[in-house]
């Protein structure tokens, strides 16, 4: 087991024959990214049995890109197992962002995404998650107190292990990180999100919408088959009730497929609900594995520009990192790719 894996009660469970502050003590520098070999007020033995019982390295370096343009930093990690993840950190005003992974791989199919491309490999642990985290706030030597689930992978459909990770971020004495300084973004897997709404946790939800009607969105997102736009967004009504917290909604224009005015049109429609909802317009990123094109500059402008006018928030996502392949997936795709000797 990844000891990051645990909360502060799992490692108290285990440590119940030491003194009872132990766990708590372990528990901070484990999440303040203290290797365990440097916990110096823990006794040898100790840390001894617990870097025999566990596996206590965080997440190695495999590929660090760092872009010219604007400072965005990629990193390809490696697990345990093997595995290769990415995760972006950005610098914005307000500090570091990470762009996280919850999935290796994905398997919700979405048709302009690289991470779905060979499916979905395994689920993340907890403590995989945070280690990316801490891993990167360890390399660049800043703290980073903003987290967005945007990485590869979809955190709904790996959610106990999401919730875990959840936990020891928002934890006083875990990360400490502001429940309004993350973001869960997700494809709208509505039991998921009624289930994190009972939660209460009041992170910030995110949903990738791409479409405002079922028959376009099921065209290209096929979970969008199990449900209807009109009940994904009833259901963020819900959540921002409950929560309090502002809905984006993303949505990458791809040309001459979602971006035409009558799209924006019916997207003005279906968001017009009594609760703060907000467009993130993204002009959509090629991958090398299908033909779609990004949405002419006028175009965007244009989507934006009908959304305003109907009462609806709209920003247009500002790209960064364009330089270093930092958008969904296209790194840990072009790495495996050329290990295994295909690349193009
Ligand atoms: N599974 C989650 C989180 C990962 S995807 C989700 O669907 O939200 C993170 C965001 O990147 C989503 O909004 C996704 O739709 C978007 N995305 C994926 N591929 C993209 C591409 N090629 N261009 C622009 N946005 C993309």
């Amino acid at each position: 087991m990844n000891i990051y894996d645990h909360t502060l009660s799992g490692l108290a469970g285990v440590l119940k024959d030491e003194p009872a502050f132990r766990a708590k003590q372990i528990y901070k520098w484990l999440f303040a990214g203290t290797a365990v070999e440097e916990m110096t007020n823990i006794p040898k033995a100790l840390r001894e049995k617990l870097k025999a019982n566990y596996y206590t390295d965080l997440p190695r370096i495999y590929t660090k890109l760092v872009s010219k343009i604007d400072g965005t930093v990629k990193y390809l990690f490696l697990m345990e197992d093997g595995a290769g993840i990415e995760s972006v950190v950005m610098p914005y005003k307000h500090g570091l962002t990470i762009c996280v992974s919850t999935q290796v791989g994905c398997r919700m199919g979405c048709s302009f995404c690289a991470s779905t491309v060979d499916g979905l490999l395994r689920n993340l642990t907890a403590g995989e998650i945070a280690g990316q985290v801490l891993a990167a706030q360890k390399d660049l030597g800043k703290p980073i107190r903003h987290i967005v689930m945007m990485g590869s992978g979809e955190p709904l459909d790996n959610f106990d292990n999401v919730m875990t990770f959840l936990e020891n971020a928002m934890h006083e004495e875990g990360m400490g990180i502001s429940a309004r300084h993350i973001t869960l973004s997700t494809c709208g897997l509505i039991d998921g999100i009624r289930r994190l709404e009972e939660k209460h946790l009041k992170i910030n939800l995110a949903i990738s919408l791409h479409a405002p009607t079922d028959a376009l969105r099921r065209r290209i997102m096929p979970v969008a088959k199990s449900t209807t736009v009109e009940a994904l967004t009833e259901s963020c009504v819900d959540y921002f009730r409950s929560s309090g917290r502002r809905i984006t909604f993303e949505y990458a224009l791809i040309r001459d497929v979602n971006d035409r005015k009558e799209h924006a049109m019916l997207l003005a429609k279906l968001l017009k609900k009594d609760a703060e909802f907000h467009v993130n317009l993204i002009p959509v990123n090629s991958i090398r594995e299908k033909a779609y094109q990004k949405s002419e500059r006028h175009a965007v402008a244009e989507f934006a520009e009908i959304l305003k006018k109907a009462g609806i928030e709209a920003t247009v996502r500002r790209k960064m990192g364009a330089d270093i392949n930092a958008a969904c997936g296209q790194l840990r795709k072009t790495v495996l790719d050329e290990t295994k000797g295909n690349s193009k």
